[in-house]
Parts: C-alpha cells; structure tokens; sequence
C-alpha cells in the first residue's frame, strides 16, 4: 500500500489579522481532513492597525459564509467607496480612486477613451458625473447594491474596520469550526534532516508539531526568515517611507464613506472613520522628518478631533521575503513583507496569499515546482502593487519639501516607466495578469495625479459622436438620481455605537 502523503497538520504562528484570516480560511477548507492549531503570544501585541480594505474583503466574507451585516456590526465596520487623495499633486488639488466602473463602453472602447475626447472638446465632464462611487462619497451617501429600490447595483464597496475585533470575530469562527488556540511563546524550532521545520518550541515547556507551518508572526518573521534564513528584498529606494505613527480618535459625524489620504511635508497621513472612532496615522520617511515631528505634524492635523489613545510608532522595511513559500512555511501578512498601506493593500494580499497557497495545496512531499509557481504568482502581484504605489510618488508635482523632490526622482521599474509612457502618448491602458488594480484603478491614478495623453483614442471618432453625447447625458441623469434616493451612510449605523456587540450572528444560529 502506497504511504499517505495527505497534510494532516497545519499550524499557523501568529493570531494577527493574518494569523486569524490565514486560520478562518484553512478552517473553511481543509478543515475536515486537517487538525489546525494556531498559535499567538500572550506578550507580543499585535501590530493593532490594518483598518482600510479594498472590495476582495467583502467576496472574502461571502467565501467564508459570514454574513456581511453581522460582520459590519461587531467590527464597527463603515463603508469605503474609496479613497480620496489630498494635496498629492499640489497642496491644494484633490482626487479620487473610486471603486467600481467608469461610465460604460462605447463601441467596444473603455468609456475613459470617450471621455478624453469630450474634454478636448471642452464639454462639461466631471468624473463624478460617471463614477457612482464618488458621486455617493462626494454626498456621503450608500446603499447596499441589492437593495429593493433597485438602484445602485453595480456599486462597488470595501469595508474599514476596527482590527483588533476582526480578529477576535475570525477567531470565533476559527475555533467554531475546530481550530484550537494555543496562547504560548514560541522560543525554538527543531527541523528535520531536509531542513522542514518539524515542531515550534514553547517557551511554556510544550512543543507543537506538524506538516505545514503558516508564519504570521508579523514583521520578525519568525520562521520564514529567524529559522530558514530566506531573505529579504529591500525596496526602500523605490518608496522611501519606512515609519508610521498611528493614534486613534473620537468619532465624528458624518462618518465619511471613503478613506482620506493626505500628502504631508514627508510622506502621508490616514484618516480611516469607523463607527465608533476615527484612525489616523503618518506614514513617513525617517530620512525626511524625526519621530517627533512627525507625531506633532500629525496631532496639528486633528482639528476638533480629540486622541482617545496615545500615539504609536511603527518602524519598517518596504519589501518582500525573497520566497513567501519556504520548505514547509508560507509566510502570510507582515512576515511576509510590508508595502505601506496607501492602497490598502496588506490584507488583500493575506487573501489572495491564502487563496494561492489553497490553490497550490501541498502534500508531505513538497513538490518543489509546486512551491515555485506559488512564489512566482505571489512575487508578481506584490510587484504589481508596489508599482501602483510608486505611481502616487513619482507623478507629483510637489517640490515644496525634500521628500517630494526625491519622490520626483525615483528610479522606475522598467515595466511602471512603459505604462506611463503609454498613457501619455496613447491614453492606453493594460491591465497585466496577477495585477490587484484593475486598468480603472491606474487610469484614476494616473489622471488624478495629472497625466494626460497627447490625445484621445482615434478610434472614438468611428462612433457617432451625436449619439454618444446623448448616451452620456443620459448616463449623468442616471447617477444623479441614484444618488438622490440613496440613504445617508451614517443611516445605516447607530447614532452611538455599542461599545461591545453581541455575539456573532452565526454563532447565534445553529452550526452548518
Ligand atoms: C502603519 C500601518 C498601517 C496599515 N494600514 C493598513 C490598512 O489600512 N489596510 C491594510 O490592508 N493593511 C494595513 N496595514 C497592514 C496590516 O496591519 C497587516 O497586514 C495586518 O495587520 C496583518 O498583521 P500580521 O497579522 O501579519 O502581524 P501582527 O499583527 O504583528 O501579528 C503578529 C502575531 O504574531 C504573534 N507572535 C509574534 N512572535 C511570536 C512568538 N515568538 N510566539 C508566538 N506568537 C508570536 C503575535 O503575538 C501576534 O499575534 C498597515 C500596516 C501598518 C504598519
């Protein structure tokens, strides 16, 4: 009888965000035919921040079977529609990156190519006159896209939300489903003669074994780079910020359904509004500005709002782990590299981490060409994203401080340099494979931080351009109207939060 190479036990390390999201997901799957322990320290804090999304979280919950209004409630969830950036151009200009589509195709072109067109000719089109999105932000309005009014039902929306109670929701999840918590210190690792890890060592006396080891230990990466040594690549001179400091603060009404983003003297600041607080944080460079003016920059930005907690500082390498899949460990989350969160990027990337390694399941052999095509998909889309956010640095126009003369000289990626310089001469844009943004995303990016192709798209002018004017109309009537009869966002909130919800909603009904 041929051995059973089957995994039979998975162990995560780590009960961050990543930790509980690489868990739920393992549990979802695989957990009929594997034991699943995970691991977090009773003395190591989590990194506590990670409260903006993009829209894979909402077809991650729908993965998960959660139900999305339960999950909204007990993580003081809002809405992001997304994300406005202030003063990124120039102090004083302002744009969007909205989820969702752009207008609709003309004659098989992206509506963008139209819209060239119309502005050349001086017409009167704002992009909030065709993305829905912003329309309803701009109002700081929402409706859920299944709505019995029927309208709005191509909206496209992500969630912030609170991460400490995220974790604690999918951690209820988890442990419904059969996964085990074991709250120890990982102190040691033996390995086997290949070099597998075969079991953590706890600090506590007692050891864990198992087949296949999910590193969610943050950015010390405990395994993937304390016992295997895997390497790290360091992109620091293509996104200098290597800080953040976060604070939290009081509420405020409206809560603005997008999140904010605001260039400053040396990098950027959030502003992230949950039901029950408001996020906000700096991310900088330490080259550029100290710790201390950092936090005093970022507590003159507050306005009225009043800190509820102290301010936090993060320190940071922007990059990746050379393999994300090591020998039996797959590095998820900050383990596995940090991009910073402009885009709010970091939790996808667990997902999609945690979709591939499904994917790419092993057994106990570990086929090596298995483990290869997983880090090259993986590596791939991190590339994707960190070109996307060099994208916000490299076309400002600011030179008002030193930060932003060196984000103006940035050496770009050969494949960033020929998107960009497609736009410009052609208004093009091509949507690569493995790419988290879609070609809408750089298309908003690249108009709002002030790119514009020598000309519109010939081929628009094949299309009637009577009929596509009255098209377009029609489409500014529509959206305007949505909007109108959308609720406000705060509507679908208490006006004062529960400071602790009940338990979860499927906890309450019976197990499946
Ligand atoms: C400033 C900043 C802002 C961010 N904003 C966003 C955002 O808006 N959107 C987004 O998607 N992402 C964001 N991120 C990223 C996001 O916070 C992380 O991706 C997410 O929180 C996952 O963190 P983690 O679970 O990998 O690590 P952590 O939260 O650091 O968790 C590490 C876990 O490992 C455990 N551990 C460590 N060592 C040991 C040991 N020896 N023994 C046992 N357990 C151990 C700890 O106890 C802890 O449970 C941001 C990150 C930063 C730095």
């Amino acid at each position: 009888m041929q051995s059973d190479h089957r995994i039979q036990r998975i162990a995560v390390i780590g009960g961050g965000t990543a930790g509980w999201i690489a868990a739920s997901a393992l549990a979802r799957k695989v957990g009929r035919t594997c034991s699943i322990h995970l691991v977090e320290s009773p003395d190591i804090p989590t990194i506590g921040v990670g409260e903006a999304t993009i829209p894979g979280i909402i077809d991650f919950l729908k993965f998960l079977g959660v139900d999305q209004s339960d999950f909204i409630e007990h993580v003081q969830g809002t809405i992001k529609l997304g994300i406005r950036f202030n003063d990124w151009h120039h102090i004083g200009h302002r744009y969007w990156h909205p989820f969702g589509p752009f207008g609709v195709f003309i004659d098989r072109a992206p509506f963008y190519h139209v819209w060239h067109k119309a502005r050349a000719q001086g017409l009167d089109v704002d992009l909030s006159h065709f993305n829905l999105e912003i329309a309803m932000a701009e109002q700081n309005k929402f409706i859920y896209p299944d709505n019995k009014l029927g309208i709005a039902q191509t909206l496209r929306y992500a969630l912030h939300f609170d991460a400490g109670l995220v974790a604690k929701y999918l951690r209820a999840y988890s442990e419904h489903l059969g996964v085990v918590r074991l709250e120890r210190n990982v102190s040691g690792v033996t390995q086997r003669a290949d070099g597998m890890i075969d079991e953590v060592v706890f600090k506590e006396g007692d050891r864990l074994q198992a087949d296949l080891f999910i590193d969610c230990t943050g950015f010390r990466g405990l395994l993937i780079e304390g016992t295997l040594k895997t390497g790290y690549v360091d992109w620091t001179p293509l996104i200098p910020n290597n800080r953040a400091v976060a604070i939290q603060v009081e509420g405020q009404l409206p809560r603005r359904p997008f999140t904010t983003a605001t260039a400053r003297p040396a990098g950027w600041q959030w502003r992230i509004p949950l039901q029950h607080r408001i996020g906000t944080g700096y991310v900088y460079s330490s080259e550029h500005a100290t710790d201390e003016e950092a936090v005093q920059d970022l507590l003159g930005q507050l306005g009225d709002a009043k800190p509820i907690t102290d301010p936090r500082f993060i320190k940071y390498v922007t990059g990746r782990r050379r393999l994300f899949w090591h020998k039996n460990v797959v590095a998820l989350g900050l383990a596995s590299g940090f991009i910073e969160p402009l885009e709010s990027t970091s939790i996808h990337l667990v997902c999609s981490g945690m979709y591939a390694l499904l994917d790419h399941f092993p057994d106990k052999q570990f086929d090596p060409a298995n483990i290869e095509h997983y880090n090259r998909t993986v590596i791939d889309e991190y590339e994707k994203v960190r070109d996307f956010i060099i994208l916000h640095y490299c076309t400002t126009e600011r030179d008002d401080t030193e930060y932003w003369r060196r984000c103006r000289q940035i050496e770009l990626p050969e494949d960033l340099r020929e998107r960009i310089d497609l736009y410009k001469r052609t208004g093009r844009i091509f949507q690569r494979r493995h790419e988290v943004f879609v070609e809408l995303s750089w298309f908003f990016v690249m108009h709002g931080m002030g790119l514009a192709p020598q000309s519109y798209d010939p081929l628009v002018d094949g299309s009637n351009w009577e009929e596509v004017k009255k098209v377009m109309a029609a489409m500014r009537r529509n959206i305007a109207s949505q909007v109108d009869a959308a609720p406000t966002h705060d509507s679908f909130f208490p006006d004062k939060p529960r400071q602790s919800a009940p338990a979860p909603g499927w906890m309450r009904r019976s197990a499946t």
